[in-house]
């Protein structure tokens, strides 16, 4: 079984949008093992996506198509599939009533032009998934006497995601002869390179491949670190929960602590649970970070457990910090381990938390940047550490905070044993 991705959309061609759909449907198409061999990009323009469709059904068994299913005249892609296929555009009841109803909910009329997302191509149908207003499509039709298909997908990410993740998917097997169950599993790991996590996994990977029953997949994240995806297959979801049980305690095996969660899991709601579990308070400063910490604690899991957070840019908020404290900090130890100590333990007492946490760092001319220093304070002492990272002032924010947390973890957590 081969498909192939095709992306519509004049703005991908521009520059101004990225085309994360088809990488991420190229991952789907890869952990389930249908070979896909071409992605096309191809602007708004209906004999241009004719081409492209038709040359990508000439090699493939099916496309999925993602990207103009929208409301508007210049959204051609379901226009563009009938004629492929050689038939009409028909009008689907059912599909203007889901719309209709979507506008009704929200106390608003559907205007006139959203009853272009209820044409479909005779023959194909639509898919259960519509978390938006457009439809996705199944259009099946013959090449040169083969049977092949065309799934249509909106371009917004999370409705391509649904649909994909759900009928696209199912069909795609079905058609492929595959009824395996087939499921995945994200090992989060935090202070390895990818090499480094490759070296480790070299001789597991081996195995795996022989065996066939399951694969690794590692999937550089930036400031989320590395992820070891667990892809496994069985004759049914308990058997497929078993090989990835076992997989992941290999895993965790071979990795040690530089594992800090699975799937949904993220830095901050590990490290927020874990205070939890122990009934620790957090408390945080930052001036480097500027705010980096705060936004990412705050919306997650657990956050009741942070008690307050400084963006402590200003000289009065510092010497405030440093007094509570009970430190003198010198003009020449700003951005340094000395301050960030301080600041981690002012925060601490500021806000009466168990822990307290702290960035620091210059972004002057004084000491070059991306050197940053990072503390935590609890009743028993501060540990503080320095690090030098990119000269890239996005990167230096995030960089800090995670592996700041990821030392919380590493240590205030790890220590507790729970
Ligand atoms: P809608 O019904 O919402 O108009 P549509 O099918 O017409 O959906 P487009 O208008 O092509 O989709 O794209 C809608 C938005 O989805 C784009 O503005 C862009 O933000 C995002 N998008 C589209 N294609 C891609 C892509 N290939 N990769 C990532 N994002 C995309």
């Amino acid at each position: 079984m081969k498909c192939e991705v095709v992306a519509v959309g004049t703005e991908l061609l521009l520059g101004q949008i990225v085309d994360t759909n088809s990488s991420w449907i190229g991952e789907q198409l890869a952990a389930v093992g249908i070979d896909s061999h071409f992605q096309t990009k191809v602007g708004d323009n209906p004999r241009r996506i004719a081409d492209a469709l038709r040359l990508a059904l000439s090699r493939s068994d099916a496309v999925i198509v993602s990207g103009g299913l929208g409301p508007t005249q210049d959204d051609i892609t379901r226009d563009v599939i009938a004629e492929v296929m050689g038939v009409e555009l028909v009008h689907d009841e059912m599909v203007a009533a889901k719309i209709r109803e979507m506008f009704s909910s929200r106390g608003r009329e559907m205007p006139a032009n959203n009853l272009r997302q209820a044409l479909v191509p005779d023959g194909a149908s639509t898919m259960d998934e519509q978390p938006g207003t457009a439809p996705g499509l199944v259009c099946p039709m013959v090449v040169d006497g083969v049977d092949k298909v065309v799934y249509a997908v909106p371009g917004v990410p999370m409705e391509m995601r649904q649909m994909v993740g759900g009928t696209v998917m199912t069909d795609l097997r079905r058609r492929a002869g595959d009824d395996a169950t087939i499921a995945s599993r994200v090992i989060r790991t935090w202070g390895n390179s990818e090499s480094g996590l490759a070296e480790v996994l070299a001789d597991h990977i081996d195995r795996l491949d022989s065996e066939g029953h399951a694969t690794l997949a590692f999937l550089a994240s930036g400031v989320e670190g590395l992820k070891v995806r667990i892809t496994a297959k069985g004759p049914d979801q308990a058997s497929v929960s078993r090989l990835l049980d076992a997989e992941e305690a290999e895993v965790r095996a071979a990795l040690g602590d530089i594992v800090f969660g699975v799937d949904d899991d993220t830095m901050e709601s590990v490290v927020l649970a874990g205070l939890a579990r122990s009934g620790q308070t957090l408390a945080v400063a930052e001036t480097i970070s500027g705010g980096y910490m705060a936004s990412r604690l705050t919306p997650a899991p657990g956050s009741h457990v942070l008690l307050g957070a400084v963006v402590a840019t200003g000289d009065a908020v510092r010497q405030r910090l440093y007094r509570l404290a009970e430190v003198e900090v010198a003009d020449s130890d700003r951005g340094s381990v000395a301050e960030a100590a301080a600041l981690a333990e002012g925060v601490r007492q500021m806000f009466d938390a168990d822990v307290g946490l702290a960035t620091a760092g210059l972004s002057d001319t004084r000491r070059p940047s991306g050197e940053v220093a990072v503390a935590i304070a609890t009743s028993s002492g501060v540990d503080t550490v320095e690090w030098r990272l990119p000269r890239d002032h996005d990167r230096v924010r995030q960089f800090s905070c995670i592996g700041l947390l990821d030392r919380v973890r590493r240590t205030v957590i790890a220590a507790d044993g729970r």
